[in-house]
């Protein structure tokens, strides 16, 4: 398998919206990923602090030696996170699995951070550690995992909750218990898209909010981004308002 999907399921926003962004990377290559970021290289590191703290069954970082431990606040974030999977995992039983790769539609895999089967209920859980609030509600990169992860495990769910876990976001930690019927359309839109991509005629842009993280765009590939029709600051689409979500 390639280092990386030609259309990644965290860009799912993007690429379902606009055909040009699914079309490029399938006919040009996938766009040379920018050197990493501080605040994505934080976001690495501290995902994989949190992996190795549940596959070591830690409830706390600060079980693990101090020589490999961040700053505090670092260790924070990480317990806080450590704090809702574990819930998340004693309430949920079953089997768990972190940083799980599936393949989820045809070319398109990604890894999850966390996945819960319990039966034919399924968990899908993300960390985020930067400061852009990212909602689970018809969260597509979720959804694609949930596709992957009913594929992987060979179950029909009858739920299947989301989660983001997002220490900098101070919300109560609740799924989107996701629709059924939402999961069955963004699996056909997805064919659809790549199938329009695949086969079809170099299309036109679509811009919006969904620009904020296009790889053609950062490739400098995008024309109505070049010619300063696309946003390249603001408010990123992932963005919701969070009042759908039902705390118990
Ligand atoms: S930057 Fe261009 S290619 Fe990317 S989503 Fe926006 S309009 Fe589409």
């Amino acid at each position: 398998m390639p280092k990386h999907s030609p259309l990644s399921p965290s860009g799912a926003e993007c690429w379902l919206t606009c055909p040009l962004a699914a079309w490029w990377p399938l006919h040009s290559g996938r766009a040379e990923d920018p050197k990493p970021s501080v605040p994505a290289l934080r976001g690495t590191v501290l995902h994989a602090l949190t992996t190795v703290c549940l596959d070591n069954g830690l409830r706390d970082v600060l079980e693990l030696p101090a020589a490999v431990l961040p700053d505090s606040p670092e260790c924070d974030a990480v317990n806080t996170v450590l704090r809702a999977a574990w819930s998340i995992i004693d309430k949920t039983g079953g089997e768990w699995h972190t940083e799980q790769n599936y393949q989820c539609v045809g070319p398109i895999y990604g890894t999850a951070d966390l996945t819960i089967v319990s039966g034919q209920h399924l968990v899908v859980v993300d960390y985020k550690f930067g400061k852009t609030k990212v909602s689970p509600i018809r969260n597509k990169q979720l959804g694609l995992y949930a596709i992957g992860a009913a594929k992987t495990f060979g179950i029909t769910p009858t739920r299947i909750d989301l989660y983001i876990l997002q220490p900098s976001a101070n919300w109560p930690v609740v799924p989107w218990q996701a629709d059924i019927g939402w999961i069955k359309e963004l699996y056909n839109d997805v064919n659809t898209t790549l199938k329009n991509a695949q086969h079809g005629d170099k299309p036109e842009p679509i811009s919006g909010r969904h620009c904020y993280f296009c790889p053609v765009k950062a490739a400098g590939k995008c024309p109505a981004h070049n010619e300063g029709q696309t946003y390249s600051e603001g408010v990123p689409l992932s963005i919701q308002d969070f009042d759908d979500l039902d705390v118990d």
